[in-house]
């Protein structure tokens, strides 16, 4: 038996014959007339529009046949699409090797005679076929022949119609979907009687029912307010009588109730002719880009309004260093014929060099790092000198690119001010050391004449109660006018005090004052320890003093009866020594811990501890000068530990 091989083109010609979306559906009129033509034309019982499909025949159309496909192997017509100009025809098909033992031969239904004229694409691909069949052996006529051809292309021609029409429905149900989605729909207009077309989905745009609603020009216009109905109908007018096409954005009030933003454009049809027939427009709902760029401008405008009642100064700046951005204080920065160019540049030809250099390596510093801070001084040419504390900070745009925001503080008026300050301090201190210093000599002067006023008086004042107290009284006050007078003055020299710091060795110090103190306390009990101390940079006589300071003070605020107990020890950390002085005293309560270092400041009275009250301001003020800072530890009748830093430089000394 011949099962007909499958053409080299197989592939292409399968998928064409699926492009027609014909396989496995229902009868259809069109294809069934055209069986029944074929088996009257040539006068057979059998006819059918037979679609070779990968693995069988499947039967659009058949007449006088029960059977809807059968096994490709079987099939007469996989032989006829073999050929795809000519018709195959077999007269006596028991007579053909092809067909002989073809079970549709030598059974039901028994056939003898076969003619199938292949059916073709446009492309040239052999589908299937028509063909006519009978139980007895025949022959066609040249007019058989010719009418089967026609029928076969009739067939193509109703597949080909078939196609089309489904994708013309997929393509509407596509185009309504999209415009469905983008809310977008299509109109037209007849120029003579302004009746109108319109799509669906201009109908719901409008609010409107399809059924009942007449579109036309009037009732068109009818969806906006008065003011824009005459610019619209204006737009039409000009569109009529000279073609020009038309765009506009109005708000349309819906039939419904509700109110949308629509773009409508109108174009002109012309005929053949050249004559304009109808204007074809497009409507669609924008309401929700109004509505986000209104947002956006609100959003906008109210950043633009702090920003601009903001008193500092606020700039964008790109990697180029150029601002791109600047509110309203940074434009009053500049001379007002500058503030046009200034956006776009860096400004740099406004500043003197120094100024730029430190300004732009800031603005690096920023981009660098992600932030700057700096407090600079800048005068914009032919401008006032401002101090701005100023911050920048990096940040990146929708696409990546960094920029710079600064934020700049007006600072000019308390830089000013902390001048002034300054000044006036040093104008004190150097009052308060002239003072002081002046005072020394005629205080000395009482008291050696009083000692002498008294050798002199000698014996007279035996038994003189009064005079030796009133004595006693000018001598004491002389003397603590003195340690008075000699403590303002050591703490007002310190600011004045200029000389270049070197290497000190503070164990050296500490020794020192430790020998000292071993002399004036022979009669008393004392325990001073010192642990490893360091050599530093600083003051040699200013550190002395602290030390000495802080020492004595722990050896002096102790109960009468106890044994004065101080400790001194240092600690190293990377930038900075700290030193601590313990001692086993009377402590301080901590609500005063802060207050002890202010000047003229003490907690007991003078009878109980003698004291300036100067003591630790002094220390505050050494330990400032050295890069450091002083506080201390302690809690009421548990002694008190006293720490100091002291920031290291280049010339640090060695460790402990
Ligand atoms: P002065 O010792 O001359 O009174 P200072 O400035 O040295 O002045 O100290 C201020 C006050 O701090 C002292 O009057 C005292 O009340 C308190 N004080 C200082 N050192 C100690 C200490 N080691 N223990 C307890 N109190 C202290």
């Amino acid at each position: 038996m011949g099962a007909a091989p499958k053409p080299e083109y197989e592939l292409e010609r399968l998928k064409a014959l699926h492009a027609y979306n014909i396989l496995d559906t229902l009868p259809e009129t069109e294809f069934d007339d055209i069986v029944s033509l074929a088996s009257t034309i040539c006068n057979v019982p059998i006819s059918l529009i037979s679609l070779i499909d990968s693995e069988r025949q499947w039967f659009k159309a058949r007449k006088g046949l029960d059977t809807s496909e059968t096994h490709r192997d079987y099939a007469f017509c996989a032989h006829a699409i073999l050929e795809a100009d000519t018709p195959l025809i077999i007269e006596d098909a028991s007579l053909d090797d092809r067909f002989a033992d073809n079970p549709f031969v030598t059974s039901a239904p028994n056939i003898r005679f076969y003619a199938g004229h292949p059916l073709v694409t446009p492309d040239g691909q052999p589908i299937g076929t028509l063909c006519v069949i009978d139980s007895k052996p025949r022959q066609l006529n040249d007019a058989q022949i010719d009418g089967l051809r026609a029928l076969a292309s009739q067939t193509i021609n109703l597949l080909e119609t078939r196609k089309l029409k489904a994708e013309l429905v997929i393509e509407q149900q596509r185009q309504r979907l999209a415009d469905e989605v983008a809310k977008i729909g299509h109109w037209e207009m007849d120029v003579a009687t302004t009746q109108g077309y319109w799509s669906d989905q201009v109908y719901t745009l409008h609010g409107v029912d399809k059924e009942t609603f007449d579109p036309n020009l009037d009732s068109g216009l009818s969806f906006y307010s008065p003011e824009e109905r005459e610019v619209i109908a204006e737009k039409i007018d000009r569109l009529v009588e000279d073609c020009i096409p038309y765009v506009f954005e109005a708000k349309l009030h819906k039939r419904d109730g509700g109110e949308i933003f629509v773009r409508s454009t109108g174009r002109p049809r012309f005929d053949a002719n050249g004559k304009l027939v109808s204007i074809f427009g497009v409507i669609q709902d924008i309401t929700d880009s109004v509505e986000s760029e209104q947002q956006i401008r609100h959003q906008h405008n109210f950043q633009e309004l702090i920003l601009n009642n903001m008193p500092d100064v606020v700039f964008v700046k790109d990697s180029e260093f150029r601002h791109v951005k600047g509110n309203s204080a940074f434009f009053e920065l500049f001379p007002v014929d500058m503030r046009e160019s200034i956006i776009g540049s860096t400004g740099v030809e406004e500043f003197n060099l120094d100024e730029v250099d430190a300004f732009q390596a800031k603005d690096r510093e920023a981009f660098d790092t992600g932030f700057s801070e700096t407090t600079e001084r800048l005068v914009v040419r032919g401008g006032r000198a401002h101090v701005f504390y100023t911050k920048k900070i990096r940040f990146e745009d929708q696409d990546g690119q960094p920029f710079v925001l600064g934020l700049a503080q007006n600072v000019t008026e308390r830089e000013n001010l902390i001048a002034r300050l300054v000044a006036s301090n040093e104008e004190l201190e150097r009052f308060a050391y002239v003072c002081s210093h002046d005072l020394q000599e005629p205080l000395r002067m009482i008291r050696s004449f009083s000692a002498k006023l008294q050798e002199h008086l000698g014996d007279q004042l035996d038994g003189d109660t009064k005079g030796q107290k009133y004595f006693a009284f000018m001598s004491d006050g002389a003397e603590r006018a003195q340690t008075l007078i000699s403590d303002i003055l050591a703490y007002s020299s310190i600011s004045a005090d200029t000389l270049a710091y070197a290497e000190v060795d503070t164990a050296a110090i500490a020794q020192s004052i430790y020998e000292d103190m071993k002399r004036s306390t022979r009669d008393r009990q004392v325990d001073l320890t010192v642990d490893a101390l360091p050599k530093i940079v600083g003051n040699h006589a200013q550190v002395y003093q602290l030390f000495q300071n802080l020492i004595n003070n722990g050896l002096k605020y102790q109960r009468p009866d106890a044994t004065p107990k101080v400790q001194v020890s240092a600690q190293e950390f990377a930038d900075r020594w700290q030193f601590s002085i313990e001692d086993n005293g009377i402590g301080i309560e901590p609500r005063h811990h802060r207050k002890i270092f202010d000047v003229f400041t003490r907690l007991q009275r003078r009878d109980q501890y003698p004291g300036t009250g100067i003591g630790l301001s002094l220390c505050k003020k050494i330990v400032e000068r050295h890069g450091g800072k002083i506080w201390v530890e302690s809690e009421k009748g548990a002694g008190a530990t006293f720490y100091f830093t002291i920031a290291k430089t280049e010339h640090a000394g060695s460790s402990v």
